[in-house]
């Protein structure tokens, strides 16, 4: 039998990442992945997909509504060709999936595809697709196995009609009226790709308001630009039926004064969160204990109760995001190395890749109001850049929210072009505890989508926006 110094289930951005820190500092390491491709749900059905239809529907929207602006004549009807779109997607997923295979092999880490479940505390059976099984020991086990996607208990999912992000993903036709449950980020991402593609899209909403976690600011903005995009909204809807007719969905909802409200489409995205996954993990095995919510239990040092077993990613508490998955694999990596390595959750990033994309860091508006902390804010809009005005791109701002006796950063919320990129500099001046008036300070290349973090910084410093 095969021994490791540590052994992963699960190969996502948690899993994979934990697997090459844990090398780098010279374990032996394993990792068990139950699908042929490593990546998780990030690589195969989830971040990099999503994004690489962001970016081929964002392609077509230009050439439609834009190009024609900008000087660019195009002889003849330009057309979706959604199966070429789907395979070019497809093709990036490929591509970086065999990445992940290339880092574990360049890191000398055993790969083991199949099912891994807990013997006990010490030993994981494999069970491989084929049938057969392999058992493994290691002084250290990283339970890193993600998340599904979550749905309501009157929800038949079909998977073909009533569907999720996965299948979205790779849909044969583009719908003609997509209801999606759910206003957060994959209902917004994923509703963009298809109406930029052509669908109706309709987002039936529980909450009041979209991105309902994210600064109310952004939230309305983003509304606002999804509006103007023709994406129909229904807030304060409490969806009590999703039903299947031939090739048509029925979705009955109330709204807010109780009123049955209808919705018929001819597929439904149910896009309502996500649920840890330890199935077929056999937990109880090894003894080790879920919370609430079927999440498993983990303290500080993303221990588990039972001390040589750990739990990074969805699987976990906090936000399910990759980087956040990331960030806790190094971690345990470390912590198993002796070292005393530290994560400020306060500092991890949120972005929603639609277009406008919309990122933030630190506390919202509303946070500091309930928590009593005295602040100020400074904002600024893209409109006012020349940079967003060349390229077409001016909806949106840059809000800094800064402490308001001592002039720290708390928090950073932009939407516009780029943001998903620019939202860097918040962590940064954030991880360093800087001032506003220390970003106002700094030079910003012109010109630049960065401008508006100066500019932000300069009106939360002393309202003295240059620009504006
Ligand atoms: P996962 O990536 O879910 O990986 C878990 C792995 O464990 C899976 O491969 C699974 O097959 C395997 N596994 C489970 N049980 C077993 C077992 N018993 N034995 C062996 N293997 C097992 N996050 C972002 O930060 N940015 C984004 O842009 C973004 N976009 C997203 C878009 C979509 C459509 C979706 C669905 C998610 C998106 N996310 C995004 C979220 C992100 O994908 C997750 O937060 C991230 O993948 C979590 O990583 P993880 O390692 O914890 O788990
Ligand atoms: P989410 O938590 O972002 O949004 C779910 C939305 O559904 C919320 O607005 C919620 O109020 C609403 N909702 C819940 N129950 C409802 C009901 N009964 N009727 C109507 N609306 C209801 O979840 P998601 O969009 O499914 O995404 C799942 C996870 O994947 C998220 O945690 C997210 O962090 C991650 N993800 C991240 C990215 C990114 O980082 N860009 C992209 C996609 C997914």
């Amino acid at each position: 039998m095969s021994s490791y110094d540590v052994a992963i289930i699960g190969s996502g951005p948690g899993g994979y990442v934990a697997a090459i820190r844990c090398a780098q500092l010279g374990m032996k390491t394993a990792i068990i992945e139950k699908y042929s491709t490593l990546g998780g749900t990030c690589l195969n059905v989830g971040c990099i997909p999503s994004k690489a239809l962001l970016d081929s529907s964002h392609h077509y929207e230009d050439a439609i509504k834009h190009f024609e602006e900008h000087g660019i004549d195009i002889p003849g009807e330009i057309k979706v060709n959604l199966e070429q779109m789907i395979a070019r997607k497809q093709g990036v997923v490929d591509v970086t999936t065999k990445g992940v295979q290339f880092l574990m092999d360049k890191n000398k880490i055993d790969v083991f595809e199949g099912v891994g479940s807990f013997k006990d505390s010490t030993n994981i059976n494999i069970k491989k697709n084929d049938g057969s099984t392999a058992t493994i020991e290691a002084k250290n086990t990283i339970i890193a196995t993600g998340s599904k996607p979550a749905t309501l208990p009157f929800i038949k999912l079909d998977k073909e009609r009533v569907i999720t992000s996965t299948e979205a993903l790779k849909l044969k036709e583009i719908p003609k009226h997509l209801i999606i449950i759910g206003g957060g980020v994959i209902g917004l991402e994923l509703g963009q790709v298809y109406k930029r593609l052509g669908a109706e899209v309709t987002v039936v909403e529980y909450l009041d308001r979209i991105i309902p976690t994210m600064d109310a600011s952004l939230s309305k903005e983003l509304m606002k630009a999804m509006k103007k995009q023709k994406v129909k909204f229904a807030l304060s809807h409490k969806v009590k039926s999703v039903e299947r007719n031939g090739d048509e969905v029925i979705i009955k909802a109330d709204d807010k004064k109780g009123q049955e409200v209808t919705f018929t489409g001819d597929y439904c995205l149910v896009a309502v969160g996500r649920n840890a996954y330890t199935d077929g993990l056999n937990l109880e095995a090894a003894g080790v204990q879920l919370e609430e919510r079927g999440r498993v239990a983990v303290n500080e040092q993303l221990q588990t109760n039972v001390s040589n077993i750990y739990a990074i990613g969805d699987v976990i508490k906090g936000a399910m995001l990759a980087h956040k998955a990331e960030e806790e694999g190094s971690l345990v990596a470390e912590i198993l190395a002796g070292q005393k390595p530290h994560i400020d959750y306060n500092l991890i990033p949120g972005v929603v890749y639609t277009w406008p994309e919309v990122a933030a860091v630190g506390k919202t508006e509303e946070q500091l109001k309930e928590a009593g902390v005295e602040y100020k804010t400074g904002q600024f809009p893209m409109r006012a850049l020349g940079r967003a005005r060349a390229s077409m791109d001016v909806d949106g701002f840059v809000k800094i929210l800064a402490d308001k006796k001592t002039d720290e950063v708390l928090g950073v919320h932009m939407i516009g072009a780029r943001v998903a990129d620019l939202i860097a500099e918040g962590v940064t001046a954030m991880e360093f505890r800087a001032s506003a008036e220390d970003i106002a300070r700094m030079s910003h290349a012109h010109p630049t989508y960065a401008e508006a973090v100066k500019e932000a910084a300069l009106a939360a410093t002393e309202d003295r926006a240059l620009h504006i």
